[in-house]
């Protein structure tokens, strides 16, 4: 019999909730007991497990002192953000497969709950290596919430999902020749795509004030959604395959060790309170801490394995119930688009010292959630782990948002204390700005997902259809090959 512990998640703000699907565990581990879906071995044949293991030639790597108990899954995600729970339900959806998705804390406690929500292309580069991947996870993302719509539910409830379209805004000359540039790619592509004019801005974004030399490219076909509230729908479907035996959840224990058979596979996933066995494979999607994770996990493997993602603080300040002026569209300015892509000297990415004028970038966002708030952003910085919250950060991102909407002016971000937000975000910057998809080579079994830096969102639907193509040996229907892993083992 399935046994269940739910607690409804509409924020995101669950405690340790496990489902314990129907268990097929290895012959060897004994459960003795099962208690509101956890079950416990008995010592013994964990022991003796472990023993059999160690004349077998099993890498035991740091197992915990005390007992976990153990469960098995065709395959066991690693890390609860949208990449992690994407793939799940993907993996649930489009197979067979039995999954449990672990979490170190709870979903949206990662960069996913930070994330403004665009599904833009506008900012996109035409031919560039991601650019497949970005228009199929778009695909996807729209067939999402028309599936939504068929079943009677409404996108825009469920996933804060709305065609706001989108406006990447310049000021000057320069900008007006880059965005012209921009339009006649996005549109040779095959997206709708229109300049408009400083007068035409005008009537679509009254509150926006960019000059007579400004203008903007415009996608009206360009998304938002609301990443608390897809997360929150994504896990309640897949919720569903618990009943089914097919589904688990572990949040509030980090993966901590896994173990390693003779012939290279990883067999489990040691959690600080759980061991999970995969029959199958074993998927890291742990956002920024991917690099650390994997130089722990890897550490007594001969494996040479660089995972270089950092992470890359972003804060977005969010007014809430915003009714100042309407905004249409969702903004950026042209200059986001440098401030992405921006590579920084490796000394500062490693200081982890917040040296402003040298990592940090501002660059203005601004986009109205569902429920009304406008959501303001954003910022980009390489200060290591951190995710406190920085005044200065936050002055600077409503100063420019001022420069870009002048009756913001009106408004003191003092007064607005008690309605405002600001999220904070560590996104999993890659040096070069690329998300690592695929197995880890030398560990036939395992597959990473992470790195998705600023566009994990828009990415994630495609990645998770490209992972559980790898996991089923399925053909790719996007090109693989620029996401591909490369280390090796000794
Ligand atoms: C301010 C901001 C705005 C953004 N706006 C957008 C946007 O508009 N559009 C867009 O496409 N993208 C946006 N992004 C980027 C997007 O949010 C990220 O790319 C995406 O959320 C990354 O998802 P993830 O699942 O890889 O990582 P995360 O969401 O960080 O999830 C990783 C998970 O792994 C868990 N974990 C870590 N270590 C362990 C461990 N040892 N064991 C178990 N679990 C572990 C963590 O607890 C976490 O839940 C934004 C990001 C920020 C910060």
């Amino acid at each position: 019999m399935a046994s269940l512990s739910l607690s409804p998640n509409p924020d995101c703000r669950i405690n340790a909730t496990i489902f314990s699907p129907r268990m097929q565990l290895p012959r060897r581990v004994v459960v003795v007991s099962g208690v509101s879906g956890i079950h416990l071995p008995a010592k013994s044949s964990l022991s003796a497990s472990l023993e059999k293991n160690r004349k077998n030639k099993v890498a035991v790597v740091r197992m915990s002192s005390m007992s976990p108990a153990l469960h098995s899954y065709d395959v066991v995600v690693v890390g609860a953000g949208i990449i992690g729970l994407s793939i799940a339900r993907q993996l649930l959806i489009g197979s067979e497969l039995s999954v449990a998705v672990v979490d170190a804390a709870v979903p949206c406690s990662g960069a996913t709950g930070a994330g403004q929500g665009y599904i833009w292309m506008v900012h996109k580069v035409p031919g560039s290596e991601k650019w497949e991947l970005a228009m199929r996870s778009r695909e996807l993302w729209e067939k999402f919430a028309e599936d939504i719509k068929h079943q009677g539910m409404d996108p825009q409830e469920v996933l804060g999902w709305r065609k706001t379209g989108s406006l990447l805004v310049g000021k000057t000359s320069q900008d007006m020749a880059a965005l012209k540039g921009k339009v006649d790619q996005l549109s040779k592509a095959g997206l709708k795509a229109e300049l408009l004019s400083s007068i035409d801005l005008m009537e679509v974004e009254p509150a926006l004030v960019i000059g007579e030399e400004g203008c903007a490219a415009f996608l009206p076909d360009d998304y938002q959604l609301d990443a608390r509230r897809s997360v929150a729908y994504i896990e309640k479907e897949n919720r569903k395959y618990a009943i089914e035996g097919r589904y688990g959840e572990y949040y509030n224990q980090p993966v901590t060790g896994w173990l390693r058979s003779g012939d290279g596979k990883i067999e489990a996933v040691q959690t600080s309170k759980n061991l999970l066995y995969s029959k199958k494979a074993i998927i890291i999607a742990t956002g920024c801490w991917t690099g650390s994770l994997m130089q722990d996990l890897t550490r007594d493997l001969d494996i040479e394995l660089h995972v270089p993602v950092k992470p890359r603080k972003g804060h977005l300040l969010v007014i809430e119930n915003f009714n100042s002026f309407k905004m249409n569209h969702g903004l950026m300015e042209v200059g986001y688009i440098g401030h992405q892509d921006a590579t920084l000297q490796p000394s500062n990415l490693d200081s982890g010292v917040d040296h402003h004028s040298e990592t940090s970038s501002i660059s203005m966002t601004a986009t109205m959630d569902s429920l009304g708030n406008l959501v303001l952003g954003s910022s980009r910085q390489f200060v290591g782990f951190s995710t406190e919250i920085d005044k200065h950060i936050i002055n600077r991102i409503w100063e420019r948002a001022r420069e870009f909407f002048p009756s913001l002016r009106e408004l003191s971000l003092t007064e607005l204390e008690k309605s405002r937000e600001v999220r904070v975000g560590l996104r999993p910057f890659m040096p070069d700005g690329k998300p690592m998809i695929g197995p880890v080579p030398g560990l036939s079994n395992v597959f990473l997902a992470a790195g998705h830096e600023g566009e994990g969102l828009t990415l994630a639907l495609g990645t998770a259809e490209m992972v559980a193509d790898m996991v089923l040996c399925n053909p790719s229907k996007v090109d693989k090959a620029p996401y591909a892993l490369h280390g090796h083992c000794s």
